[in-house]
């Protein structure tokens, strides 16, 4: 099963990914995470894309679309996954059409800007395991620390407010054109395409996910 899921930063993407990997033992591909591999391993395309992803702005869709390449072509890949923060742009949706993978599904999580830069301005990482928090709506038991590890939590680069202001622009310019080519795909059965709520709690959102898959499949 190849599922694609679309949308804003700060819209529950992250955590829905997680939960339909689990269910259907399929690899969750995240580009955002990948990139960050990059920055962490300070190899050539890491120096390279380490300022792009700091203001908020989009790598270069030669870039993205060669690491998911990579990525796709893995053993573990061999019977679905998920991509969690690509396409973002209509080249790269062009371009994984074009691979000749038959996508399933793909899920656009809606959000109002308000709440979004509420999700994200509030969200702690541990980023030696990816863990996330926030201070808010899921906080660690001890205030600035790692339930496990007990390390130090970090605000993400990205997550900072002007970086935030930026990616949103990025996302809405780009969303548009994504949201009509997956309607017109939608209309052409190749796909089935469905617009989520977002500002629902993550469990209603997974239920709906599910039942939307298991009942369309
Ligand atoms: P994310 O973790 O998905 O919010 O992504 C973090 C950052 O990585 C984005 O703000 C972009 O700078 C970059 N990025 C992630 N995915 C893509 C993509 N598909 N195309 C271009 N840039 C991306």
């Amino acid at each position: 099963m190849h599922i694609i899921l679309l949308g804003a930063p700060g819209t529950g993407k992250g955590t829905q990914s997680k939960f339909i990997a689990k269910k259907y033992k399929i690899p969750q591909i995240s580009t955002g995470d990948i990139l960050r591999e990059h920055i962490e391993l300070k190899d050539a395309i890491g120096k390279k894309i380490l300022n792009i992803l700091k203001n908020g702005e989009l790598v270069s869709d030669d870039i993205v679309c060669n690491l998911i390449y990579k990525k796709i072509n893995q053993k573990n890949c061999t019977k679905g996954f998920l991509l969690d923060g690509f396409p973002r742009t209509i080249t790269q949706a062009k371009y994984i059409s074009n691979l000749g993978i038959k996508i399933h599904f793909v899920f656009e999580f809606i959000v109002p800007d308000e709440l979004i830069f509420q999700r994200i301005s509030g969200r702690r990482i541990h980023i030696q395991s990816g863990r996330t928090y926030h201070i808010f709506f899921n906080p660690p038991k001890e205030e600035g620390k790692d339930d496990i590890t007990k390390e130090q939590l970090i605000i993400r680069e990205d997550d900072k407010i002007e970086s935030i202001k930026n990616r949103l622009k990025h996302y809405k310019k780009n969303n548009n054109e994504l949201t009509k080519y997956y309607l017109e795909e939608n209309k052409l059965k190749k796909l089935k395409f469905f617009q989520v709520d977002g500002t629902k709690k993550p469990d209603i959102i997974k239920k709906e996910i599910e039942t939307l898959i298991e009942n369309k499949n």
